[in-house]
């Protein structure tokens, strides 16, 4: 090896040497979290979900950019993205939200961080290490509302609480449960296991204080009057609508500006070529051209979560247009069909995801084109490609 060639343990050397980029706008993160924080009321507090690596965004560096902007309290899924979020020196609390295994609960206590309960048996564990710690652990509840996932269900509710309270080394400090028609503008099922919950938090509340957080970002920008103690955003932070409307800060919401997307995903052309009437594309030749078409062959496949569903699908922007994708998406490459834009050449970008000139493919368009949603769409991109970040 060249002396002077650069090492592959520069970040700078990953980040320029592959074609398909994840580009995450520290500005727009910062500004989503700004634009909620201003439509919700004052003394709600901002859970930011920064599971499933934040949705693609990577989950350090968004919990240190919304830090920065203000935000104070952070959701993840299991508690070792919990540790890396104290490893990496994020402050405020940290909830755990889909439990733990027997063995791991020493983690809530050296790490400072909150379980989220639903079963008897973490409670058990829970208070052990509590006594263990001599300490007092405070938990928050799950209750399943109406949503048909994780959680006690409501008939059951008070006997678990009164159960946490009969443990010693536990205190319950919150009740929690989750929407599952939130971003349906028009269903009444919202207000309806709203009232159930808040029945639930009335009954223990009156003994004790607790934080109550029902609300994800449909609920924070649908239905406002969810919002209780706390609101668990998510899509809203990465700039997307729950429900893929184009909502406008004049729309039904009371966002003073619009939500800003804050992923970006490119990748290079690696050949273009001309090929006759009748040629097959790609895999199973699911594409014929029916006349001389120009292609660009992009290298980009389902590996790097452009699924093999997008298929005769999709477009992508090139110079500021539009093309479409033809035949079968591979593993690592794709083609699509530039026989309308001119001077295409080998090593231009091309825009999966995000603006180019004044085209924009939003995620959910492409999700739309995939039978899914934005979500889905940022997990897929940023878990699975080189992320770096700018303003
Ligand atoms: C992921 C998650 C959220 C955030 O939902 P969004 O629709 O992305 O805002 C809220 N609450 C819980 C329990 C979650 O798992």
């Amino acid at each position: 090896m060249n002396e002077t060639a650069p090492t592959p343990n520069s970040l700078s050397f990953f980040s320029a040497t592959t074609f398909n980029q994840v580009a995450i706008s520290t500005t727009a993160l910062r500004k989503n979290f700004i634009v909620l924080r201003q439509a919700i009321a004052r003394h709600v507090q901002i859970m930011a979900m920064v599971k499933a690596d934040a949705y693609g965004h990577g989950m350090v560096e968004t919990a240190r950019i919304v830090a920065d902007a203000g935000c104070d309290c952070f959701g993840v899924a299991e508690i070792e993205e919990g540790v890396a979020l104290r490893v990496a020196g994020v402050k405020g609390q940290i909830f755990v939200i889909l439990g733990f295994q027997a063995s791991q609960e020493q983690f809530f206590f050296d790490y400072d961080l909150t379980p989220v309960v639903f079963d008897d048996q973490s409670l058990k564990l829970l208070s052990n290490a509590a006594k263990r710690n001599d300490q007092i652990l405070a938990v928050h509840i799950k209750i399943d509302c109406g949503m048909g996932r994780l959680g006690i269900i409501p008939t059951q509710a008070s006997e678990f609480i009164k159960k946490i309270e009969s443990f010693p080394g536990l205190s319950l400090a919150g009740i929690m449960s989750h929407f599952p028609l939130a971003d349906v503008v028009t269903s009444h099922h919202t207000l309806e296991s709203f009232q159930l919950y808040q029945e639930i938090c009335r009954q223990h509340g009156q003994r004790n204080p607790i934080v109550s957080h029902i609300a994800n970002s449909g609920a924070s920008l649908y239905f406002p009057l969810t919002c209780c103690d706390m609101v668990r955003l998510g899509i809203s932070l990465y700039g997307y609508y729950p429900d893929g409307a184009q909502h406008t800060h004049a729309a039904d919401t009371s966002l003073t500006e619009p939500l800003t997307p804050v992923m970006s995903f490119t990748t290079r052309v690696v050949q273009v070529k001309s090929v006759p009437a009748g040629t097959g594309i790609s895999y199973g030749h699911s594409f014929i051209t029916n006349k001389e078409t120009r292609i660009a062959v992009l290298p980009v496949g389902y590996a790097n979560g452009f699924l093999r569903s997008l298929s005769n699908k999709a477009q992508v922007l090139i110079k500021g247009q539009r093309a479409p994708i033809i035949g079968r998406v591979c593993m690592n490459l794709c083609m699509a069909d530039i026989s309308d834009i001119d001077s295409v050449q080998s090593g231009d970008q091309v825009v999966i995801l995000g603006t180019q000139d004044t085209e924009t493919i939003t995620a959910d368009e492409i999700a739309g084109w995939m039978g899914t949603i934005s979500y889905e769409v940022l997990c897929l991109f940023g878990n699975n490609n080189k992320r770096s970040y700018s303003s």
